[in-house]
């Protein structure tokens, strides 16, 4: 497994129109971490996690994965799993259809194994062989990270995965990201919740305005008082 960290140097985003949603932005993730990007609407986290999943070009400063620069169609994008809300699933085939399908769709050699594993890493049970259609809100999200896991990529990228969860699905959410990151394996997730990231996370960013504002282990800036941490939110 992967022992390069993760790193993001002085990470910019302006976007047509000039508005700048990530700022001078800096930090690393070590392997093994799970790296909560904690902030209020607005702050910038969809735009960071979108570079991070090659989805758009910095506008200045760059992110290092595994040693590669993370750029649209970079080959280490190979390597990181994302997961955007909303993936679309065909509601007539299973979970483990959907997933089949999506596997063959995406090129990689036809081997049931790595479908298997990242449905088992999701905790469907025995929901994987029932038609999507028959999902709660929860295990579509569910089957949805389970797409981002195929393969076991080294570093996971989530963009609000419990959003739209009620509290037994997002303690389901949780234990799904522990149990990938139990395998050695990174991940990253944005959250507006410091509740949440203080449950699910080792590490944790907290943005605003897209500047980095805060960064260290979760104990430490709860510790700092997540009050402090969220000053920043009031006029
Ligand atoms: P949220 O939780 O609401 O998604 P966020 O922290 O993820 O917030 P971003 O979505 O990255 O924040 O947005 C940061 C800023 O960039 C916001 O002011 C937003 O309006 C702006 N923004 C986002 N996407 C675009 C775009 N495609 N073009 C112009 N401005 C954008």
């Amino acid at each position: 497994l992967e022992t390069t960290p993760m790193v993001i140097e002085n990470l910019t985003k302006r976007y047509p129109g000039g508005l700048t949603a990530v700022k001078d932005l800096s930090f690393r993730v070590e392997p093994g971490q799970v790296l909560g990007l904690l902030g209020p609407n607005g702050a910038g986290k969809t735009t960071t996690l979108r570079m991070l999943m090659g989805l758009i070009a910095p506008t200045e400063g760059r992110i290092k994965v595994f040693g590669h620069t993370v750029s649209p169609g970079a080959p280490v994008l190979s390597r990181i799993g994302s997961f955007v809300e909303g993936a679309g699933f065909l509601p007539h085939l299973s979970g483990a259809a959907n997933l089949e399908l999506y596997w063959a769709a995406s090129g990689r050699p036809d081997d049931k194994a790595h479908v298997a594993e990242a449905l088992e890493i999701a905790g469907l049970g025995d929901a994987v062989h029932r038609r999507v259609r028959t999902y709660s809100q929860g295990m579509r999200q569910r089957l949805a990270i389970a797409q981002a896991m195929l393969g076991l990529p080294e570093l996971l990228v989530l963009d609000e995965p419990t959003n739209g969860l009620d509290p037994p699905q997002i303690h389901q959410m949780r234990e799904v990201l522990q149990r990938y990151a139990a395998t050695g394996r990174t991940v990253l997730v944005s959250s507006h919740l410091l509740a949440e990231v203080e449950q699910t996370c080792t590490h944790v960013v907290v943005m605003h305005r897209g500047a980095l504002v805060a960064s260290g282990e979760v104990s430490e800036i709860v510790a700092a008082g997540g009050e402090a941490t969220f000053r920043v939110d009031r006029p």
